[in-house]
């Protein structure tokens, strides 16, 4: 028998108007329809219905990973730093890690992610390559201060996170493992009813090779990806990279360079006003340090430089921007007049659209002065040519090269081939077939668990409030009785017998409410077919309505019995 919650007895308070500082419909309405309560900056607390989300959620998580043969264990939130020192990330994760310190002194964290204590678990408990391949994952509470804590539970500075983590002794046995992790995640999200795309992603701080994100298309999303309306091609835009532009004409065969004046136009969009070209004739050169030493990069005068792009492929150099200081005893470099021609001592990487051949207005490396007919191949050499520039809508596919799409989307889970970057950190060895070491492979795989609750909430949700798929949702029926005695009687024996037959039901059964706003806490509340007891509850008539569609029916209660248990 399925529950049957009396919301004369459930802690709930539903709110008419949105808090004061939501921007996002998830956070308007979570709040609103008495799921989550804000008790500080980023830090949620979880009443009755939105625990029954959680939990639902977690379930759907939890079998599918089961079901793919990880195994469930729990590790602490409060974790000592030595391990995380260990593998640099004490330091790396700068202003995001909580940290904070013991009774004597000690330092300690709130774990943001756990690939150290998962590596340190498996270096305990697996010595040999028949302990392997093993994979483990716990859901837990984790931890980071994120700087814009926004969007309610979307972004939290604690938040709920399915995180597994698999170890192997060869490469093919972590592509398997994180084979099996795709094919559950794609379950889980099967099944939580979202709307999603599996994009390619670039690992960030966490290392490693091979990883892609489950991002959910939605308007309140912080991330951004690139979609092929032609061939099935997506990708976070970090990690879009395109081929190098065929070879224009000829270097030679151009006019020849030629100086115009041009005072006061040290930005690209004064200079092409100034001139009247469009700003893609003109060549923009951004100067950055590698590593303290100046680099120029040219880049088309309408296109912007990506500078994690950039960071990306120069790393593990690091880059800066340039300062006023910089310039200091550098006259060959002339701030907003700079230009790759005569620029003799400083490496110039470009994005392919500076092909050779193609000609340029740019800088002419003197003050108040630009140059036209600078020709690639003739007047300058590119002597790296990388891919840097921020992707925009309609740039080509680089499978396909069709115009691509931009779209905002909600990263819901992330999953990596990690490889052996933990596994060096702390000598993670088994014995292998031949009596030898084998030093393990890694990967690691996050979903967040309280972030699905606002990212289906974000997909779902319409002008009346949240509008669940019935896995997730509290209840599979909400039954409303209008107020009189009459109807609340027969919307108690519907309810009971719903329950009986294994119907998850919530009825609304409250006395002193007036039908009106028991019919909009209904809709706000979002579970996915409401039964009202209420007109025809005299011949034992009810109407049965769908959340999502608003179809409505008049049934006799069998009837309408029969029909919601089939469901
Ligand atoms: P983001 O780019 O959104 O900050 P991330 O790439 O840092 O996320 P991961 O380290 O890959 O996140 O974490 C795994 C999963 O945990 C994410 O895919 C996301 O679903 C969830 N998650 C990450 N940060 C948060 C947060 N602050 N609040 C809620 N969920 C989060
Ligand atoms: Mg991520």
């Amino acid at each position: 028998m399925a529950q049957v919650q009396r919301m004369s007895r459930l802690m709930i308070k539903t709110l008419r108007d949105d808090p004061a500082d939501a921007e996002t419909l998830n956070h308007k309405l979570l709040v609103r329809a008495g799921y989550v309560r804000r008790t500080s900056a980023g830090i949620w607390s979880w009443l009755p219905l939105g625990m029954t989300v959680l939990e639902n959620i977690s379930r759907i998580v939890r079998e599918e990973m089961d079901a793919i043969g990880a195994q469930e264990v729990l590790l602490p939130a409060l974790l000592p730093k030595e391990p995380y020192e260990a593998t640099g990330r004490w330091e790396e994760y700068g202003d995001l890690l909580f940290r904070l310190k013991d009774r004597r002194g000690g330092d300690y964290l709130l774990g943001p992610t756990h690939e150290e204590i998962f590596t340190q678990i498996v270096k305990d408990q697996c010595t040999s390559y028949k302990d392997l391949p093993v994979m483990i994952y716990q859901v837990q509470t984790k931890y980071r201060d994120e700087a814009r804590p926004r969007s309610g539970v979307l972004r939290g500075r604690e938040f709920l996170m399915k995180d597994s983590y698999s170890f192997d002794t060869t490469d093919e046995g972590l592509a398997e493992s994180y084979a099996l992790h795709r094919a559950a995640y794609r379950k889980i999200f099967d099944r939580l009813g979202f709307d999603y795309r599996i994009v390619s992603a670039v690992s960030g701080a966490m290392g490693g090779s091979a990883s892609e994100e489950f991002l959910a298309p939605a308007a309140a999303g912080e991330d951004t990806f690139v979609d092929c309306p032609s061939c099935d091609y997506a990708a976070n835009t970090e990690a879009v990279t395109f081929k190098p532009a065929e070879p224009a004409a000829d270097p030679a065969g151009h006019p020849a360079m030629e100086d115009l004046d041009t005072p006061d136009t040290p930005t690209i969009e004064t200079l092409a006003a100034h001139l009247g070209v469009p700003a893609s004739a003109t060549l923009k050169n951004l100067l950055v340090k590698v590593d303290g030493e100046i680099v120029a990069v040219g880049v088309p005068g309408d296109r912007e430089v990506d500078l994690g792009k950039l960071g990306e492929h120069l790393a593990p150099a690091v880059v800066d921007l340039v300062t006023a200081e910089d310039f200091e005893g550098r006259p060959d470099l002339v701030r907003g007049y700079v230009g790759p021609q005569g620029l003799d001592k400083v490496r110039y990487i470009a994005d392919p659209r500076v092909a050779r051949g193609t000609s340029w207005i740019t800088g002419a490396n003197k003050p108040d002065t630009h140059v036209r007919n600078v020709v690639c191949g003739r007047d300058f050499e590119v002597d790296d040519y990388l891919d840097v520039v921020v992707v925009e809508a309609g740039d080509p596919c680089p499978a396909c090269g069709t115009g691509l799409k931009l779209d905002r989307a909600i990263e819901i889970g992330h999953v990596f081939q990690l490889g052996r970057k933990y596994a060096d950190a702390f000598q993670l060895d088994v014995l292998g077939q031949n009596g030898k070491p084998v030093r393990v492979t890694m990967g690691s795989y996050g979903l967040g668990i309280t972030r699905a609750v606002a990212a289906l909430a974000e997909q779902t949700a319409d002008e009346q409030g949240l509008c669940w798929p019935r896995e997730v949702a509290p209840a599979d029926v909400h039954v409303v009785a209008a107020g009189k005695a009459l109807q609340t009687e027969l919307a108690l024996s519907l309810a009971e017998q719903l329950g009986e037959a294994g119907v998850r039901v919530l009825v609304d059964d409250r006395a002193g409410v007036s039908p009106g706003v028991k019919f909009t806490d209904a809709e706000l509340i979002g579970v996915p077919t409401i039964v009202v007891a209420g007109r025809r509850a005299g011949e034992g008539v009810v109407e049965v309505k769908d959340r999502r569609t608003g179809e409505r029916e008049e049934l006799p209660v069998a009837e309408a019995i029969s029909r919601l248990t089939a469901v």
